[in-house]
C-alpha cells in the first residue's frame, strides 16, 4: 500500500486498529529507506546533494538532478564544460534523466550550456520529445532560460588538448574517471567541503536513487570520450543504454566505453535480468559478461561498468576491468565501494 492510499484510508477513519491487516502496510511504509548510488568516487560529492533532497522527503527525480549538477559544476572536472574537448577542440556534452513513470529526456552534442542534465529534464517536462541534439538542443536550452557560456576551454583542458594534438590519436583510457586521491577512500566521507578538495579526472557521472515513496529515478551526464570524433555521442544520453528506470523492477546506470554499452542496450538489459530475479550485482555481471563475449580479445582494451538498484533498495555493481568504484549514500552514511569485476 502506498503512502497516499494509507493517508486516504486513515482519513476515512480506517486505521490499523479497525483493520488489523493494515499493520504490515504501515511497517512497509516505515521500511522504505531512501538511497542514492552513483558512479565513481566523484559520486561521493554528488551524493551529498542528492541525499539532502532525499532525507527531506524529496523525490528521487529531484535528487538525481541536483546530485549530478554538483559534478557538472566542479572546476577542472571532466564532466561539464571544463571537460576535455573533442578532436576539433570543442567541448560537447550529453545527458539523460528518467523518472518512475517512464518519463525521460536527453540531450546530446550540446555546446556551451553548463547544466546539460537540467536541459534534459526540461526536454522531458516541457517538450513533446525525448531527445534533442546539437544546435536544436542548445536553442531549446536558451529558450528555456539557460545561459550561453563562453565555450573557452578550461586551463586543464587546454593543456590536455595541446598534449593530445602532438599525436592526435584516439585511445580510450580504462578507468580514466577514477580519482587517485586516497582521501576519498574513507568510507565515512560525507563532508562536502573536504570532498571538493582534490584532483579528479572523469568523464561521466551516473546516479540512481530511491525516495521515501519507494520511487526510482536516474540521471547521467558526461562530456563523453575526450578527443572523440566531432559529432560522436556515447551511451549516456541514450535511454536503455546508459540509463534505464523501470519502477516495478529497478534503475541502472552505465559508465565506460559507450559504444559497447550501446551494443548490448546495457542499462535496459540489466533491468531485465533483475526482473527475472537476479540481484543487482548478478544482473550487472551478466551484461558485462555479454560485452566480454561480443568483444572477444578486444575486451581487455575497454572498460564497461554498471550500477544497479532494485525495488528492495539493494545496490550492486559490476565492471569488466578491475578499478571501477561506486558511491552509495543511505541512512548509514556515504560509502565508497569497489565493484566486483571480470578481469
Ligand atoms: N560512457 C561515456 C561515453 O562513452 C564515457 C564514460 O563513462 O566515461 O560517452
Amino acid at each position: 500500500m502506498d503512502r497516499r492510499k494509507f493517508i486516504n484510508l486513515s482519513g476515512l477513519g480506517l486505521t490499523s486498529f479497525s483493520i488489523p491487516n493494515f499493520i504490515p502496510s504501515i511497517t512497509d511504509l516505515n521500511r522504505i529507506q531512501p538511497i542514492v548510488a552513483s558512479t565513481w568516487d566523484a559520486g561521493l560529492r554528488a551524493n551529498v546533494a542528492a541525499w539532502d533532497v532525499l532525507k527531506k522527503g524529496g523525490t528521487a527525480l529531484d535528487a538525481v538532478e541536483q546530485g549530478v549538477m554538483v559534478t557538472e559544476s566542479e572546476i577542472n572536472c571532466c564532466v561539464g564544460l571544463d571537460a576535455n574537448p573533442d578532436r576539433d577542440g570543442i567541448v560537447t556534452l550529453d545527458a539523460s534523466i528518467m523518472d518512475h513513470e517512464f518519463n525521460c529526456g536527453s540531450v546530446a552534442f550540446l555546446e556551451r550550456i553548463k547544466h546539460p542534465i537540467a536541459v534534459a529534464r526540461k526536454v522531458m517536462e516541457k517538450s513533446p520529445h525525448v531527445f534533442l541534439v546539437g544546435a536544436g538542443a542548445q536553442a531549446f536550452a536558451l529558450a528555456n532560460g539557460f545561459n550561453l557560456e563562453s565555450g573557452e576551454l578550461s586551463e586543464q583542458a587546454k593543456k590536455n588538448y595541446k598534449e593530445w594534438l602532438k599525436q592526435s590519436k584516439y585511445q580510450p583510457i580504462i578507468n580514466v574517471e577514477k580519482n587517485q586521491s586516497v582521501a576519498y577512500l574513507d568510507p565515512a566521507y560525507n563532508a562536502p567541503k573536504k570532498l571538493m578538495d582534490g584532483n579528479w579526472n572523469h568523464d561521466t557521472i551516473g546516479m540512481i536513487a530511491m525516495d521515501q515513496m519507494g520511487n526510482l529515478s536516474g540521471s547521467c551526464t558526461t562530456s563523453g570520450a575526450g578527443f572523440k570524433m566531432r559529432g560522436r555521442v556515447g551511451d549516456s544520453p541514450i535511454i536503455g543504454a546508459g540509463l534505464y528506470v523501470d519502477n516495478e523492477v529497478g534503475a541502472v546506470v552505465a559508465t565506460g566505453q559507450g559504444e559497447d554499452v550501446i551494443r548490448v542496450a546495457g542499462a535496459s538489459a540489466v533491468v531485465e535480468w533483475m526482473r527475472q530475479g537476479k540481484s543487482p550485482e548478478e544482473a550487472c555481471r551478466l551484461v558485462v559478461e555479454k560485452v566480454n563475449r561480443i568483444k572477444k580479445d578486444k575486451a581487455k582494451d575497454i572498460q564497461v561498468c554498471f550500477v544497479a538498484i532494485n525495488k528492495k533498495g539493494e545496490v550492486g555493481a559490476y565492471s569488466l576491468q578491475k578499478g571501477f568504484n561506486f558511491s552509495v549514500y543511505n541512512n548509514t552514511g556515504n560509502h565508497l565501494n569497489d565493484a566486483s569485476y571480470l578481469f
